[in-house]
C-alpha cells in the first residue's frame, strides 16, 4: 500500500456523544465486521467497558475502503471521552493526521469536546466536525454548528450531520476522511522506524505492541531493536488490527498495526518507545510526555502471600495503561504494597476493576489523596480562597464556559457528581493542572489508645479539620469490634485532640455458646476465632480488622 492511499485518524468527543457507535458503522460499511443488530460498541472489548458503557482504552482498526476506483487503507482509532483518560487520546493523536470531532446534536459542545479539540489542534491535525444524533427529537444541528463556528473557528459548511445509530450520512464521513485528511508523510525507502503507541501483555506471546510505522518496512524474521533498552529481538508475528489481529507478512511506512517479537518482560516495548532494524539504527522518536498523576492511593494485597501475583498483575496492566505511576510502599497495618498515581478517580476505579477482572487480583485500596508540596513554615498566612474565577465565555445563549482555579482536593472526590446533580446533568467539567498553590493545610493524625495510626494520617484544610476528624473517628468506632479494654479513638492536630470516640470494653466469648461438653464443637469455634484474628492487625494493643482501614478511608 502506497502511503498516499493511507489515512490515519481518530474519533474524539465528549463522553456519550457517539464515538464508539460511529466506529461500529465505519467497521460495518467497510466490511470489517458483519452488519447485524448485535454490533454495539464492538471496539469496547474490555469487560469494564461493557459494564460501564464507556471506552477507557483506545482501540485501533484498519479498514479497507474503495473510493472513486481506488482502494484506501483507513486506520481508525476510537478513543475514550472522559477526562481521566485523555492521556489515551493524546497518544492516539500522535499516530494520526486527522480527527473526527463528534458533537451531539442535542447536547452541543461540552467540556471534553473543547479539551479534545485542543489536543488535536495543538498537534496540527485536520479536524472534521461531525454532528451526531440528528435523529433525536430535540436535535438542533443549526445551533451546534453555530457553537462550532464560535468556539473552534471552523466554518459551519465543514460540519457533517449524521446519525451514527441509524447510519445516516456515515458514507459522507468516510469520503471526508479520504478527501480532507492528508496521507502520512512516510517513505518506504527510509530505514524502518516505528512508534510504539500502545502495548499489551499476552500471557503466552509476551508483549504485543501497537505500532505506527513512520518509515521503511518490517517483516517477519527481521531483527529489530528498541531504542529504550537497545535489546535485539526477532519479529515472530506482525499484522493489522481489523479490529482483531490479522497477521501479514510485512508492515509498511504509513501503516498502523501490531508486532510480537518475543519480549517477555513488561519493561520491554514501553509505550512511546521507538523500534528499528538492528542493522539500521535511527534516532528515537520524541515519545510521549509522561502523564501527570493527580490522585494517589495505596494498593495492598488482601494477604501478603498474594504479593508476587499482584505485583506482576500491576506491572502487566500498567504496560497497557502507562498513565499509572507505581511506587513501592508499605504500611504497618497492610504490609507491603504500592502507592499508585492515577489521572482521576474514575481512572483509579477502572484500574482496580481491570485488575480484578482481567488479572483475578483482589486488592485493598486506600483513600485517594492528591499531591501536596509541604513548606515547613510557621506563617502560612495567606488566606486560602477555595476557587478563583479566571474567565467566562458565552458559547451561545444557553451555554457558558467558565474557567476556575480550584484546589485539586476539592475537585477530585465528588465535585463532578455534585456539579452534575446541581445542573440536572447539563453542566460538564474538565480540568488541567495549574501547579501548586499555597494553602492553609494541616496534618491530622488518628490515634488508637494514644498511638498514631500512620496510614490514617491525612492532610486537611484547617477549616475542615474538625468535621473530618469527627467523621473518621465515628467510622472507625463502627468498624472496630469491642475488645477486652476500652479503646479511645481520637483525631489530633499536633498534640491537640480535636475529636474523640470511645469503644467500650467487651469480651466476645465464643465458648459461651457451648453448653455442655461437645469438645469438637468447642475446637471448631476456637479455630474460627483464631482465623478471625488473622484478619486483624495490631496497633499498640488494639486489634483492628483490616477492612476497618478501608471503611474509614473509603469515600462514603
Ligand atoms: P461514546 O462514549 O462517544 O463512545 O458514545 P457511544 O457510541 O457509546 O454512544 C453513547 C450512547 O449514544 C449510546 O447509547 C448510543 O446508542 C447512543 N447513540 C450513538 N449515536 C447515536 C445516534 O446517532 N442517535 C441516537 N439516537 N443515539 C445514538
Ligand atoms: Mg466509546
Amino acid at each position: 500500500f502506497p502511503a498516499e492511499r493511507i489515512r490515519n485518524f481518530c474519533i474524539i468527543a465528549h463522553i456519550d456523544h457517539g464515538k464508539s457507535t460511529l466506529a461500529d458503522r465505519l467497521l460495518e460499511m467497510t466490511g470489517a465486521i458483519a452488519k447485524t443488530e448485535k454490533n454495539k460498541q464492538v471496539l469496547d472489548k474490555l469487560q469494564v467497558e461493557r459494564e460501564r458503557g464507556i471506552t477507557v482504552k483506545a482501540q485501533t482498526a484498519s479498514l479497507f475502503y474503495s473510493h472513486e476506483g481506488e482502494q484506501y487503507l483507513l486506520n481508525l482509532i476510537d478513543t475514550p471521552g472522559h477526562v481521566d483518560f485523555s492521556y489515551e487520546v493524546s497518544r492516539s493523536i500522535s499516530a494520526c493526521q486527522g480527527v473526527l470531532l463528534i458533537v451531539d446534536a442535542n447536547q452541543g459542545i461540552q467540556a471534553q469536546t473543547v479539551a479534545n479539540f485542543y489536543l488535536a489542534f495543538e498537534a496540527q491535525l485536520t479536524i472534521i466536525p461531525v454532528i451526531n444524533k440528528i435523529d433525536l427529537k430535540n436535535a438542533d444541528p443549526e445551533r451546534v454548528e453555530s457553537q462550532i463556528e464560535k468556539v473552534f473557528d471552523i466554518p459551519r459548511e465543514e460540519c457533517i450531520r449524521i446519525s451514527a445509530k441509524q447510519g445516516t450520512n456515515v458514507e459522507m464521513v468516510l469520503q471526508a476522511v479520504v478527501n480532507r485528511i492528508p496521507p502520512p508523510v512516510a517513505s518506504i525507502d527510509d530505514p524502518f522506524k516505528a512508534l510504539v503507541f500502545d502495548s499489551n501483555f499476552d500471557h503466552y506471546r509476551g508483549v504485543v505492541a501497537n505500532i505506527a510505522v513512520f518509515g521503511g518496512q518490517v517483516r517477519k524474521g527481521d531483527k529489530i531493536m528498541s531504542a529504550h533498552l537497545a535489546k535485539t529481538y526477532e519479529v515472530n508475528e506482525l499484522g493489522l488490527l481489523r479490529p482483531d489481529e490479522h497477521p501479514t507478512q510485512k508492515l509498511f511506512a504509513g501503516q498502523v498495526g501490531y508486532i510480537i517479537a518475543g519480549m517477555k518482560d513488561v519493561k520491554e516495548a514501553q509505550i512511546g518507545d521507538t523500534l528499528y532494524l538492528q542493522e539500521q539504527p535511527v534516532k528515537a522518536l520524541p515519545g510521549f510526555k509522561p502523564a501527570k498523576a493527580m490522585v494517589f492511593a495505596g494498593m495492598y494485597p488482601m494477604d501478603q502471600s498474594e504479593y508476587p501475583g499482584l505485583r506482576s498483575a500491576i506491572e502487566r496492566l500498567t504496560l497497557n495503561d502507562s498513565s499509572v505511576t507505581v511506587q513501592r510502599d508499605s504500611s504497618l497495618a497492610l504490609g507491603a504494597g504500592w502507592r499508585l498515581g492515577f489521572l482521576g478517580l474514575l481512572h483509579m476505579e477502572v484500574f482496580n476493576q481491570r485488575l480484578e477482572q482481567e488479572y483475578n487480583a483482589s486488592v485493598i485500596v486506600t483513600a485517594p489523596t492528591v499531591p501536596y508540596k509541604a513548606v515547613l513554615s510557621s506563617a502560612k498566612l495567606i488566606k486560602n480562597r477555595r476557587a478563583i474565577q479566571k474567565n467566562m465565555v458565552y458559547i451561545d445563549d444557553q451555554r457558558v464556559m467558565m474557567k476556575y482555579l480550584f484546589p485539586l482536593n476539592e475537585v477530585v472526590v465528588d465535585f463532578y457528581d455534585l456539579l452534575k446533580s446541581l445542573s440536572s446533568g447539563y453542566a460538564s467539567f474538565d480540568y488541567e493542572n495549574a501547579g501548586y498553590q499555597a494553602a492553609d493545610l494541616i496534618k491530622m493524625d488518628i490515634l488508637l489508645n494514644g498511638r498514631p495510626v500512620e496510614e490514617l494520617t491525612t492532610i486537611v484544610h484547617r477549616e475542615r479539620a474538625y468535621p473530618s476528624g469527627k467523621a473518621m473517628c465515628e467510622r472507625l468506632k463502627d468498624s472496630i469490634p469491642r475488645q477486652m479494654f476500652e479503646i479511645a479513638v481520637q483525631a489530633a492536630i499536633g498534640s491537640k485532640i480535636i475529636a474523640r470516640e470511645t469503644i467500650k470494653a467487651f469480651r466476645k466469648n465464643v465458648l459461651a455458646k457451648c453448653y455442655g461438653g461437645d469438645i469438637t464443637r468447642k475446637m471448631k469455634l476456637l479455630k474460627r476465632q483464631a482465623e478471625g484474628k488473622k484478619k486483624m492487625r495490631r496497633i499498640g494493643n488494639v486489634e483492628v480488622p483490616k477492612d476497618a482501614f478501608i471503611n474509614v478511608l473509603k469515600r462514603k
